[in-house]
């Protein structure tokens, strides 16, 4: 259940982030995945939508989930892309640039004004 903890990282930095602005909500979580992060998305938004249920500084937060291919690149030369695990000039494996990662790009909060 790597989508568990994948789930609660998001909502614990997102959580600091807030507190640390001292932000009433978090409108918005902007999140990036690998294709080979091997995460399931539906289930990291099911997970996060219950961890955050309780939690009043989450009220209406959107998860945004963007699955993004892998970058691959042969030492040789010949390949660099998407989508090849073997490279076509040399029959080498490509190496992976990213692929596996799994990226907060941005909190979204409102932020209360201390002048009122
Ligand atoms: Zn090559």
């Amino acid at each position: 259940m790597h989508e568990s903890g994948i789930a609660y990282d998001l909502y614990a930095t997102a959580r600091r982030a807030a507190v640390e602005h001292g932000a009433d909500r978090v409108i918005r979580v902007s999140v990036e995945f690998g294709e080979l992060a091997m995460v399931n998305p539906e289930q990291v938004r099911f997970l996060f939508s219950v961890m955050v249920e309780e939690d009043p500084l989450f009220a209406g937060t959107l998860l945004e989930i963007e699955t993004v291919p892998p970058v691959m690149t042969c030492d040789c030369g010949h390949y660099s892309g998407t989508d090849r695990y073997v490279c076509p000039g040399c029959g080498g494996l490509p190496r992976m640039l990213q692929g596996r990662e799994v990226l907060v790009r941005n909190i979204e909060i409102d932020v209360r004004d201390g002048d009122e």
